[in-house]
């Protein structure tokens, strides 16, 4: 196999999405490093602020090589929001290395490596749309990367941004998309079809609530009214009704947990509104707008449902 390069770079984030990256299980990222699964093998994480080995002024010649065309083809992958340093007056928010003394930004690195990457993928809520960072009132201007290169921007494999959100997200969304990527990059598979949110659809097709294992409560009204009972939790606040997340279904690691499924109410972290409204407040139930919403989309579909299977009979 060709190898191929990943430039792991962070920005204003906490390293939750690395260290959701090792709990991954299906497939885990030591079986993808070690190369024990054949179509994914040969990938290589040349630069990761948190794992590297490399450090100082060697770590900034690797994203120096990189913008050389040293480590073509590669995926660039962020981690954390990206601010916007015009807003930092003198100063700056955000710095990846330095260079003689110059402080080297991080949205210097990106506008640097953007345009050589085979693919760009945003994981975890800040980098996909700005996350935590940009919660109001957002003083540095943080915002995602598909906001910062543009929604017409297109990689050298002619795909967008591509967003892995969560906070964090599980390690194996994150490991199943770049997977997937890799496999496109090498013509083993087709390119995965992207939300209207550039989430891959394969994973953020259905509502966590679709998902979730009290939906059968919820379906009956029959709510928790305080943490650690075992009906649905909208009334704690939980957002599922109006969040695309895969977590109650296929769970959290090795496939147990999933937010709702254990009783934690959906705080929506795959949505970009994240952490503001319609999510939030967190622990307060959708407001009766998003409910009303909701409600009457799901009766119109339950009645398709019916028209359709009463044409069956
Ligand atoms: S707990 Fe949340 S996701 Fe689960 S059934 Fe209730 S509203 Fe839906
Ligand atoms: S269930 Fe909700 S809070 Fe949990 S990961 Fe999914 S979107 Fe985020």
């Amino acid at each position: 196999m060709e190898p191929i390069n990943i430039i792991w770079l962070e920005g204003q984030g906490c390293t939750g999405c690395t260290i959701s990256l090792t709990n991954s299980s299906k497939p885990s990222v030591t079986d993808i490093l070690t190369g024990i699964i054949e179509p994914v093998s040969s990938i290589n994480l040349v630069f990761h602020p948190a794992v590297m080995p490399s450090w100082g002024d060697q770590a900034i010649q690797i994203l120096r090589d990189a913008e050389k065309g040293k480590y073509d083809p590669f995926v660039l992958v962020l981690e954390g929001a990206v601010p916007d340093e015009k807003t930092a007056g003198s100063g700056f928010w955000c710095m990846v290395g330095e260079d003689n003394g110059k402080i080297l930004t991080l949205n210097h690195w990106i506008d640097a490596l953007a345009d050589k990457t085979a693919v760009a993928v945003a994981v975890g809520a800040c980098a996909t749309y700005g996350g935590v960072p940009h919660g109001k009132p957002n003083p540095t201007g943080a915002h995602g990367l598909l906001e910062h290169l543009g929604e017409n921007w297109k990689s050298q494999l002619g795909l967008p941004v591509v967003c892995i959100p969560g906070c964090p997200p599980s390690g194996d969304w994150i490991t199943q998309s770049l997977g997937a990527l890799v496999l496109a990059v090498r013509g083993l598979a087709s390119i995965p079809e992207l939300d209207e949110h550039n989430r891959p659809k394969f994973l953020f097709e259905k509502y966590a609530h679709d998902n979730c294992p009290r939906a059968g409560y919820y379906s009956k009204g029959v709510f928790s009214d305080t943490f650690g009972e075992e009906h649905c939790v909208v009334g704690l606040g939980c957002k599922g009704l109006i969040s695309k997340c895969p977590a109650p279904g296929s769970g959290w690691i090795n496939g147990n947990g999933g937010c709702p499924t254990l009783g934690a109410p959906c705080l929506g972290c795959t949505e970009p509104s994240f952490p503001d409204e319609p999510v939030s407040p967190f622990l307060k139930p959708p407001d009766g707008v998003v409910m009303t919403k909701t409600i009457i989309q799901r009766i119109i579909g339950g009645l398709r449902q019916a028209y359709a299977l009463q044409k069956r009979r």
